[in-house]
């Protein structure tokens, strides 16, 4: 440590007190700064604020208490460390030293080697503090940095993390709910529960912008739970308010990661019996991928979830890899034949499948159908397995908000003028 550097505030009211310890610490290379009075100690250490104040206690007009409950409360000035020099006896007011922030306290009459000995070991003490504050500081830029470089990696997006987050507190997320419609009678049996974000500046979100950062990360969770009530809620408040409706079924997306929540079974009991929902109108949509991970694990969850009554789909279907072994191994209830062979018009695939289903007893919902061509087709590809065919997409409604899917809900029959040929 270079002494020339480190400046030493007295305070002492006695002369002489003051002139023997200056004498001895500028002899020891320190710089020192003298004050006879706490207004004028105030003072040298706002404005040159020395590495450590020798303070007196019973000065007069400002005691050293005072003095140091001052500096403690400016931000300029806590940091500076504070030794005592008092000949006060009594152990109390020796407590009260140290209880408003002095480091130290040295008996009068002192030893000017003693005094010394303490200067020395609490410069080093505050000087390792520094230093550690130092280094605390830069691991801390060190850090956000490495968090970024890892964000660039993996495509982790922190503020969008952050952002959805806030979104779950301030309750910003929607649902939205898209018809499910059978083919037989062209009645609409159900809703699918679809995910918005009522962003604060960017308006109406769909899942495309954010549901990645749900599902690979922990908020998958909460905002799994979430939808899981939100949707219940909902298709009981439907049920009891359109009679003819009390079937009405609700699809609500799973994603892997949640069939692996602790307690999900459970969970999902409680949810179906405090909405008064009969297990078989929920039902849960999974993807290929789900079903192709760790078998016996899903198959368990799975296994136990059917047991409770619900239905299970999967999702999109056709666009990922799944083994026929687990399709007939695994509880599933529907396909979900995926849009992009409606969209492409890739019919003997459509047919497949859903010859596939109806062979394994499973039903078919094909999605993203946009036309009456299309639903004309369908119906004349599956003309004998009609009531076991569903529709969605955009010809019936797109995804509603509560209130519009209710006005939907009034309708009852859907009207749809056919193209034949
Ligand atoms: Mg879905």
């Amino acid at each position: 440590m270079n002494k020339n550097k480190i400046t030493i505030l007295v305070v002492d009211d006695t002369r002489y007190n003051l002139q023997i310890l200056s004498t001895m610490l500028v002899n020891q290379g320190y710089a020192v700064l003298e004050a006879t009075n706490g207004i004028e100690a105030i003072e040298l250490a706002e404005n040159h604020i020395p590495n450590l104040i020798l303070l007196d206690i019973k000065m007069p007009e400002m005691n050293g208490y005072q003095v140091c409950v001052n500096l403690k409360n400016n931000p300029k000035t806590q940091q500076i460390p504070i030794i005592f020099i008092s000949a006060i006896e009594n152990v109390e007011e020796k407590v009260e030293a140290f209880a408003i922030g002095g480091i130290d306290f040295i008996n009068k009459p002192f030893h000017l080697i003693e005094v010394l000995a303490r200067v020395e070991t609490h410069l080093r003490v505050s000087s390792l503090q520094a230093q550690l504050l130092e280094q605390t500081k830069l691991l801390e830029i060190q850090n956000i940095s490495l968090q970024k470089e890892i964000s660039n990696l993996t495509g982790f997006n922190q503020d969008l993390y952050s952002e959805v987050k806030e979104a779950i507190d301030t309750q910003s997320l929607r649902l939205f709910y898209q018809p499910i419609v059978n083919f037989q009678t062209d009645l609409i049996t159900g809703f699918e529960a679809l995910i918005r974000w009522q962003h604060p500046q960017r308006g109406l979100l769909s899942p495309i912008d954010f549901i990645d950062i749900i599902e690979k990360t922990d908020l998958i969770y909460p905002v799994g739970r979430w939808v899981l009530e939100t949707a219940c809620q909902q298709l009981q408040i439907w049920q009891q308010s359109f009679p003819k409706h009390a079937d009405l079924t609700m699809s609500v997306n799973v994603s892997t990661k949640q069939l692996t929540e602790f307690n999900l079974v459970e969970y999902v009991r409680q949810t179906l019996q405090e909405y008064h929902i009969n297990p078989q109108s929920l039902k849960l949509e999974i993807t290929e991928s789900t079903v192709m991970g760790d078998r016996d694990r899903t198959l368990q969850i799975l296994d136990q979830l059917k047991d409770l009554g619900i239905q299970f789909c999967i999702d999109d279907f056709g666009t990922g890899y799944s083994s026929l072994r687990r399709l007939t191994d695994f509880p599933i209830d529907i396909l979900k034949i995926d849009r992009s062979f409606i969209n492409n018009e890739e019919w003997i695939i459509v047919k497949a499948i859903g010859t596939l289903a109806f062979t394994l007893g499973k039903k078919i919902v094909v999605e993203g159908i946009e036309t009456t061509r299309q639903l004309a087709t369908l119906k004349t590809l599956f003309s004998s397995s009609l009531d076991g065919c569903y529709g969605q997409g955009y010809l019936f409604a797109k995804p509603l908000d509560a209130e519009s899917a209710a006005e939907f809900l009034t309708n009852v029959r859907i009207h749809i003028p056919l193209v034949v040929g």
